[in-house]
């Protein structure tokens, strides 16, 4: 089945309404697409929504979105009960479920069943094989990597991976919808961590070794990033963004699939184990209030 144009994707499904995919669904709207979100955990799609609704009012506030465009990107937003109803007559459908390749499988092979045939598949994970997850769909050269950055409605980069037997027709409509999003897409080939989480995580674990070893306190080890070479924001404060249990998930997968240097340290296993996951738990590397403030 071909793919459509991309002036023909006018409804994209986002599945999984954490802190990727309600930022992945507010782009969607923002560009002009009808965006179907669905959770399995009852109730987050409709609080993804709510914080999407929050995110474009700051916008308003800043005098970077108009009230009449947030309106019509909340109209486009539907939030739905079940995985059939959410992928019903859409046009690509994005993934952002928690980084378990089992998992993404066995959405993927339901999202299969439930999503038109012409629809493009995309996958949010951050490190893992993309031709493992295109392995659960019968026409695997369809789904490609898209992989977005936190907080989506923020960040400018895309990552798009390509698989060895995807489309280039698949690529080429990722990179086209990340630019219509108002992002800059980069290309890159299904390796581990692909280039983006692999080079971050270095950064971040090592400094994670440092706080472990004493060598300074957290917040010294963030200004040293920020001060010294111009980081925007210090690894273990991105980690506190992105959630101790996601940078824990890749960590391990990239240990096994490219070597030791990625081993996670003891600190990080102990955080996740304490259910100190970052900002969105009130506690990581550091503190935070309930309305996301670093304390
Ligand atoms: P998250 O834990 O915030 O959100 C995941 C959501 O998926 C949760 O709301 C959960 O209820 C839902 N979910 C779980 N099982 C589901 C199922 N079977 N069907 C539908 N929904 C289900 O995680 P996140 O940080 O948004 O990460 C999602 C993906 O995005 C991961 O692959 C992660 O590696 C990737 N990613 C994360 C970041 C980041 O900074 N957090 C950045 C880039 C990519």
């Amino acid at each position: 089945m071909t793919l459509p144009s991309l002036d023909q994707v006018r409804t994209i499904a986002v599945i999984g309404a954490g802190t990727m995919g309600h930022g992945i669904a507010h782009v969607a709207a923002v560009m002009g697409a009808n965006v179907h979100l669905y959770d399995a955990l009852a109730g987050a799609a409709v609080a993804g929504i709510d914080k999407i609704s929050k995110n474009l009012a700051k916008g308003v506030e800043l005098g970077k979105v108009s009230a009449a465009d947030r309106d019509a990107a909340l109209a486009r937003l539907s939030a739905h009960d079940t995985l059939e109803a959410t992928c019903a007559g859409v046009d690509c459908v994005i993934e952002a479920v928690p980084e378990r390749i089992e998992l993404k499988r066995e959405i993927f092979a339901a999202i299969d069943d439930a999503a038109p045939k012409h629809a493009l598949l995309a996958t949010n994970t951050s490190s893992l094989p993309i031709a493992d997850i295109a392995a659960a769909v019968r026409d695997g050269s369809r789904l490609v990597g898209m992989h977005f950055f936190n907080p989506v409605h923020v960040m400018k980069l895309v990552e798009i991976v390509r698989h060895s037997t995807a489309s280039p027709a698949a690529v080429a409509l990722a990179v086209a919808l990340a630019e219509k999003m108002g992002k800059t897409p980069i290309t890159v080939t299904d390796s581990p961590g692909f280039a983006s989480s692999r080079l971050g995580l270095v950064i971040g674990l090592e400094a994670m070794r440092m706080v472990e070893a004493g060598v300074a306190s957290a917040a010294d080890i963030d200004t040293a990033m920020k001060l010294g070479y111009g980081h925007p924001m210090g690894p273990l404060e991105l980690t506190d963004l992105v959630g101790l249990d996601v940078r824990l998930g890749i960590a391990e997968y990239l240990a096994t699939s490219i070597g030791p240097s990625f081993t996670p340290p003891q600190v990080l296993r102990d955080k996740v184990a304490e259910g100190k996951l970052g900002k969105k738990s009130g506690e990581g590397f550091y503190r935070w209030s309930k309305d996301g403030k670093k304390l």
